[in-house]
Parts: structure tokens; sequence; C-alpha cells
């Protein structure tokens, strides 16, 4: 059932067995997993069905660290940021669970076996196709194309899927409507996570509406999953009973805020014949119904050999240069003019007279961040409508981030060279150039992160909060490490796992 909370009595009590606050990806994937358990189930979700500005303004808070646009890389209503997200989607890799020498305060409790089972049934939940993001036989198969190898063993290649994207507001909005064990209250803020006495329990959450209501719902576990910031900002806000925010024994909340830095703008791919590079490396091509797309990725041997951080790179088609192309884009001259020179060592020696002189694409590339307890979360002392104070957010990267992926872009370059294929032309390979091209790619992580040691981690390896018997966390917050693969599918695997772990205590 689907309960607008400003319509109920002022002052309402509810009672549930499981409370999830947040109805996004995670909240949506949790209530579904569990739905067919003898527990109640209660989403308790701010906003309504539909996007609204006066509910969207509760995400503004100050930046003082790399600009970062705070409201419009989330979205507070039902389906949470799932309502724009891209549906970009590959699960993490091996080596970004480990504890690296190289990398300060890396690794998860636990290695990809423990996750792995999950990304099958998360693939389904995302609407995408069986999961295959390293098997470039089945690619090359479905897409009938021969796909080259990178014989030099520093770089290789994966296969990004994309969901269509699934909206989860709107795409389980039905699924869980008619589930009997299931409300989902709508425009319900919660305003605060109410601890005992002790600090070691939570008895309820407060529920502020833009009305002027304010209701409690009791639970016997609690799930918070109002996503990668707002999950934080959440604790440090529940200080009633613990002066710095639940979970906060150990001023860990809000640190270690990662991004995967978004690269684009910082090299070409200029190729004389655009065949000479299969589709699906330069697009998305149709496979089973869904969309797929080869990115490239520095390989576990090259990471451990050069001490570096994790990548991603992925090309598309930007533009075709004829003869008579007078291209005025950035870089076009240097383009035209390698493909009048070099054509030779690029792909067409003999070009028809009819050809074009050649193509070029576009190179985008998101980064891994390394954990950085000063890379962080807090609050400011302004207040929202609600009386709230709101985010700030410090988002800091460091010369390691910046070291890595200028390594990577080299390497790339030698790579697609080798290849034979085309030239990749590099323009940015000062670290000081990367404020004019890097931006988030709103995917929020680490701020509540995961780790067996209280001392080192909000939650432990099963997303329980420390010290706190019945609050777990869902969602990126709890990645401590964030690889370079966008975060969705993970959360959704992490949840799905979660689901697994509270099914016997939630009834
Ligand atoms: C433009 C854009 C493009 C993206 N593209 C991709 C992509 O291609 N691939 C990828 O993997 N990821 C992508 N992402 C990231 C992806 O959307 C998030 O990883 C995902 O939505 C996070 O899920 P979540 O459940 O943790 O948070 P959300 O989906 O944000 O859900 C949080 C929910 O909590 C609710 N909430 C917040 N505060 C409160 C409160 N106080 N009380 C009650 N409820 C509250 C919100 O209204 C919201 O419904 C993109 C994001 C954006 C913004």
């Amino acid at each position: 059932m689907f309960i607008d909370v400003r319509t109920l009595p002022d002052g309402s009590r509810l009672e549930t067995d499981l409370a999830i606050i947040g109805g996004g990806v995670a909240g949506i994937t949790l209530a579904r997993a569990l739905a067919d358990s003898r527990a109640h189930i209660c989403i308790i979700e701010a906003g309504g069905l539909e996007y609204d500005a006066e509910v969207q303004a509760f995400y503004d808070g100050e930046c003082v660290g790399i600009s970062y646009p705070l409201t419009g890389n989330r979205l507070r209503y039902f389906g949470g940021s799932s309502n724009h997200w891209g549906g970009f989607c590959r699960p993490l890799e091996a080596i970004d669970f480990e504890v690296r020498d190289w990398v300060p305060h890396s690794g998860w409790p636990f290695a990809i076996d423990e996750l792995a089972p999950y990304y099958g049934p998360a693939s389904e939940v995302v609407e995408i196709a069986p999961p295959r993001f390293g098997d470039k036989t089945y690619w090359a198969r479905h897409t009938g194309t021969e796909l080259p190898d990178l014989p030099s063993g520093r770089m290789e290649q994966r296969f990004v899927q994309f969901s269509p994207p699934t909206r989860f507001g709107t795409r389980y909005r039905d699924e869980l409507r008619a589930a009997p064990n299931v409300d989902v209250l709508l425009n319900a803020n919660v305003t605060l996570i109410a601890a005992r006495t002790d600090g070691r329990s939570v008895q309820a959450v407060r529920i502020a509406t833009l009305n002027g209501l304010h209701h409690e719902v009791h639970a016997r576990q609690f799930v918070l999953a109002t996503g990668g910031l707002e999950n934080a900002r959440m604790l440090l806000l529940s200080d009633d009973v613990m002066p710095a925010g639940l979970g906060n024994r150990h001023d860990l909340v809000g640190r270690y805020f990662m991004e995967h830095p978004h690269l684009s703008g910082f090299g070409d791919i200029v190729l004389a014949d655009l065949e000479r590079l299969p589709p699906i490396y330069r697009r998305r091509v149709r496979v089973e119904g869904r969309d797929a797309s080869a990115a490239f990725t520095p390989s576990e041997r090259f990471l451990r050999d050069n001490a570096l951080l994790n990548a991603v790179f992925m090309a598309g088609e930007a533009g075709t240069y004829r003869d008579d192309t007078t291209a005025d884009w950035p870089h076009a001259r240097q383009h035209v003019d390698m493909l009048r020179a070099a054509s030779h060592l690029i792909g067409r020696p003999h070009r028809p007279a009819d050809a074009p002189l050649g193509n070029w694409l576009g190179l985008g590339c998101a980064c891994e961040q390394a954990p950085n307890p000063d890379s962080r979360v807090m609050l400011t002392d302004e207040r929202d409508r609600l009386g709230l104070r709101r985010i700030r957010l410090d988002w800091r990267l460091t010369h390691q981030d910046r070291h890595s992926v200028v390594t990577h872009m080299r390497m790339l370059a030698a790579e697609i060279g080798a290849l034979g294929a085309g030239r990749m032309l590099v323009y940015a390979e000062h670290p000081d150039d990367w404020p004019a091209i890097v931006s988030g790619g709103a995917h929020h992580m680490g701020t509540t992160r995961m780790h067996d040691d209280p001392r080192q981690g909000v939650v432990d390896r099963n997303a329980k909060v420390h010290g706190v018997d019945n609050l777990y966390i869902a969602g990126s917050s709890v990645f401590p490490t964030s690889g370079a693969a966008n975060p969705t599918l993970t959360i959704v695997a992490l949840t799905l796992r979660l689901a697994d772990h509270l099914r016997t205590r939630v009834t």
C-alpha cells in the first residue's frame, strides 16, 4: 500500500518489522527481496511519486572542496536517483576488494567471491542481459565480429552492459503496491534516527512533512538507504543521544568520500578506417535485446607492477573528416594533419577515392579515487526548511589519484597504437590540466565505510552499524574502496546480500 503521510493524523505512530529509510535503488531492492517473507516492511520515502522542486531543495548544501553539484547529482523522490541514472553497469574487479599496500585504507572485509553470486540476480533487477562483463568470446560471437587481442598484458577488455535504464520507482511500483506486507510511506522526511538512551539500538525514526505534521515509525530492524551523501548526513543529524552522531564513536561518519573522477576532453582516437575497430569499441551495440559496449581497463598485473589505482576508458564515435572538411572544433586541425600525414600507419595506406579521410573517436575515462579521510561530508550551520543542518562536502583528490590516471592515459595511447587501428592523441598529460576536465559521475561512495574494525569502519561486514544492534546501511556509502566500475550494480548486489542476512532477523 502507498500512504501519503501528509494525510495521516498528526503524531501518528506506525509499527513495522523492518523500516527502510529511503525508497531509491537500495530501498526498493531490499523491500522487493524480502516481500516474500513474513515480515512487515515499511519504506519511508521523503518524496512523492514525481519530482518536486520544494522537496529536491532539501539536497542543497555547500561545497568547500572541488566544485560539485549536490542538488543535480541525485534525486529526492520515489525511485531516487534511478529516475535519471544512465544505466552503465559493470561489477567491481577482484583486485578492488583487496588490501593493496600501495593504496592506504584500501580493501573490503571480504573477497569478490562473497559478492559474486549476487551479481547475476542483481543483473536481473537492473534488466541487463546475463552478466558477461569479461567474456570476450561471448561478445565476439553475438556481434559477429572478431575482437582484437591486446597482447601487451597491460590493458584488458571489459564489456559494459546498459540497463534500459530501469527507473526503480516506476518499474517496481505496482509490484510493491500489490505486496500485502509492504507499505510505502510517501512525503515522509526522516529527520532523526532515534536511539535508545544507551545508544546501542534504534527505537524509532521521526518523520516530518512539509505541511507541518510529525509522525514516528517503530521497528525491530532499520535500514538506512538514503544515498551515499545523505546516509552520512542522517547519521550526523541523529545526535540526540550520541552527540557526535549515530555510529560516529570514532569520527568516521562522512569521511572517505570517494567519487569516480570522470575525465573527458583529455584525448581522442584518430582512425583512417573506422572498420578497423569493431563497432562495439566505438558505440553501443544491441545484443540479446540489450545494449553493450567495450571498455578498456588496466590489467591486474599492470596495476600491481606500477602501484596504480584502477580506471576504465571508453570511446565513442565523434566525427568524420572528408577531404573538404573545414572543421573548427578543438584539435580538428591536428586530427586532419595526422590523417593526411600518417594514414599509412593508422589503417589505410590506399584510400578509395570516395572514402572519407578518416574519423575520430572521443574518449571518456572514470578513475578510482583512493580512500582519503580528509575527503568528507560534514554539516553546515545553515538549516533546511525542516530545521535540519545542511550538508557540506569537501571533495578532495590527491597526487596519487592524478598520477594513476595520467599513467593509464599514456599506456592506453600505446595500446591503441599497437592495435594498428589508429592513434590516440593525449592533450591533458599534466596533472595540472585536471581542474578543467574533471567532474564527478554522481557516484557517492565511502562515507559510512565497511570494515571489521570499528576504529576503521562505520559498518561491519554485514553492513550493520558498529555498536548499534539494529541499524544497517544499504548503498555505496558502505564501499570502503570504489574500483572504477559504476556503483549501482554493486549497490543492488550488496543489497540482495543484506536481504539474505536480514531474512531471519526481521520475523
Ligand atoms: C545523472 C546520474 C546518472 C547516473 N548514472 C549512473 C550509471 O550510469 N551507472 C551507475 O551505476 N550509476 C549511475 N548513477 C548513480 C545511481 O543513480 C546511484 O548509484 C543510485 O541511485 C544510488 O542508489 P541509492 O538507493 O543508494 O540512492 P538513491 O537512488 O538516490 O535513493 C535514495 C532515496 O532516499 C530518499 N531520501 C533521501 N533522504 C531521505 C530522508 N531524509 N527521509 C526519507 N527518504 C529520504 C530519496 O528521496 C531517494 O528516493 C547516476 C546518478 C545520476 C544522478
